[in-house]
């Protein structure tokens, strides 16, 4: 399942790489990180609220991309009205076993925006400096993206076929929430993924080091996510008069009520095998604190620690517009991240701490989900890694946010994250999303696209 011949082709561009003395020569450079070049200079920035760029043009890359490999992309979008075009592009790429159910790789090819006044290089212009890509998009998700392409063209120039049939997915609007993307997909052409059982995309697959041994951290789970506005009403008028029912004492005095509640830690399934896994790992007691287990993850902490307790997190205030006027409406929005299964129960909890001068709207919502840390695909990932990362180990976690999977559930999928990232020591991979100077290790993208190769050769 290895494929030798371009893992050696990889070390080459490394070493030309990393010598600061050698240029960056084309014809070195692995195809992962030419075509996540290519990918990161279409500038796909979504600003949310139906603001973006548009994906049109890397979508039309991307179709041509596939074509020129064989295969027959279809271009799918919503009536654009007024705003740009936001294409989602799927092909099926045939297996040798079309009796097993498809497996739906998918990822988006939207980017949070980037100022480019903040970073060192300009953030649409795929530059390679240091060994690393550096761009929008190097690690969310654009190297998902060109390791699926690079895939495809590894696999068909050597004349080999994933095990069953691949459904690529390359949605819009994931960023914000995938209205245009994902959740219009589902609605409108589940056909397009209809027989695939297991989805895979972001967020897991990077690897952290534990006790000296590097873990595989494979996303099981997702939490949920509501977007809530609290509203108050009360008189209005001028300021110097007496008034009991005041809109911006009420939304205060709700939005501290939320900000206090101390949610308690509520273990999951996978956060139960996370910390067995770690605790094992780092030879910790079996009575250690989840908090102090976590600790031993380096820079992944901060982002499994969310995943101990549901949140509601208040964001906005929106009050006033003059010193002595009393505005009659006040609003607040808070962000809900429930533990799967736990959303109703949360927002329960919400609604008693807002109390009853304000009213309480869920805006737009979408619930948790874990699925098993076991079975073939599970199976398949742990064989993958054992063969390439013989040392390495691979754990479960819940994702403390949501991803297009929590649109495409429903349709029957089981939702995995693993965009396969062999993350060097000292790199803070999980830091680098959304950030300023995004930016990815070409051996690492190289490393990604042997080990997703090798998976869907293998699953
Ligand atoms: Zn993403």
């Amino acid at each position: 399942m290895t494929t030798p011949d371009i893992a050696s082709t990889d070390s080459m561009a490394f070493s030309a790489l990393r010598d600061p003395g050698a240029p960056t020569s084309e014809e070195v450079l692995p195809e992962v990180v030419r075509v996540t070049r290519d990918l990161i200079r279409f500038d796909t920035s979504n600003h949310g609220d139906g603001r973006a760029r548009g994906e049109g043009p890397v979508a039309e890359y991307i179709a041509a991309y596939l074509r020129d490999r064989g295969l027959e992309p279809v271009i799918v979008a919503p009536d654009p009205g007024e705003g740009p075009v936001r294409p989602s592009v799927f092909a099926r790429w045939g297996g040798d076993r079309p009796d097993l159910p498809p497996i739906l790789v998918h990822g988006h090819m939207d980017v949070v925006p980037a100022r480019p006044e903040e970073w060192s290089v300009d953030p649409f212009a795929g530059e390679i400096r240091d060994g690393m890509l550096w761009g929008r998009g190097a690690l969310d998700m654009k190297d998902m993206l060109g390791m699926m392409l690079a895939s495809v063209d590894a696999m068909v120039t050597s004349g080999r076929r994933p095990r069953r049939d691949v459904i690529l997915g390359f949605l819009a609007d994931e960023e914000a929430g995938g209205a245009r993307g994902a959740e219009w997909i589902a609605r409108e052409h589940p056909e397009l993924v209809a027989d695939a059982t297991v989805a895979l995309s972001e967020v897991g697959g990077y690897t952290v080091t534990i006790g000296g041994r590097r873990a595989w951290l494979l996303q099981t789970g997702e939490k949920g996510h509501a977007w809530v506005r609290l509203t108050a009403r009360g008189s209005s008028g001028h300021a110097s008069a007496v008034r009991p029912d005041n809109a911006v004492t009420a939304i205060a005095r709700a939005v501290a009520g939320i900000g206090a509640i101390d949610w308690p830690v509520e273990l999951t399934e996978t956060t139960r095998a996370l910390l067995d896994g770690i605790r094992s790992l780092a030879g910790l007691p079996e009575d250690a604190a989840p908090e102090r287990v976590l600790a031993e993850a380096g820079p992944a902490e901060p982002f499994l620690a969310a995943t101990l307790r549901s949140t509601t997190t208040p964001t906005v205030i929106d009050a006033g517009f003059m010193q002595n006027v009393v505005p009659a409406t006040a609003e607040a929005r808070i962000d809900v991240r429930p533990l799967p299964g736990a959303d109703e129960k949360v927002l329960d909890r919400l609604r008693e701490a807002a109390g009853d001068d304000v009213t309480v709207e869920v805006l737009a919502e979408g619930h948790g989900y874990e699925s098993p840390f076991s079975g073939t695909f599970v199976d398949a990932v742990r064989a993958t890694i054992a063969e390439l990362d013989p040392e390495a180990v691979v754990l479960p976690y819940l994702l403390n946010a949501g991803t297009d999977n929590v649109a495409l559930r429903p349709l029957g999928l089981a939702g995995y994250g693993f965009v396969p990232m062999r993350v060097p020591d000292g790199f803070d991979l999980p830091g680098g999303y959304h950030a300023v100077d995004e930016r990815v290790p070409l051996d690492t993208l190289a490393f990604g696209r042997r080990t997703l190769t090798a998976l869907l050769e293998r699953y």
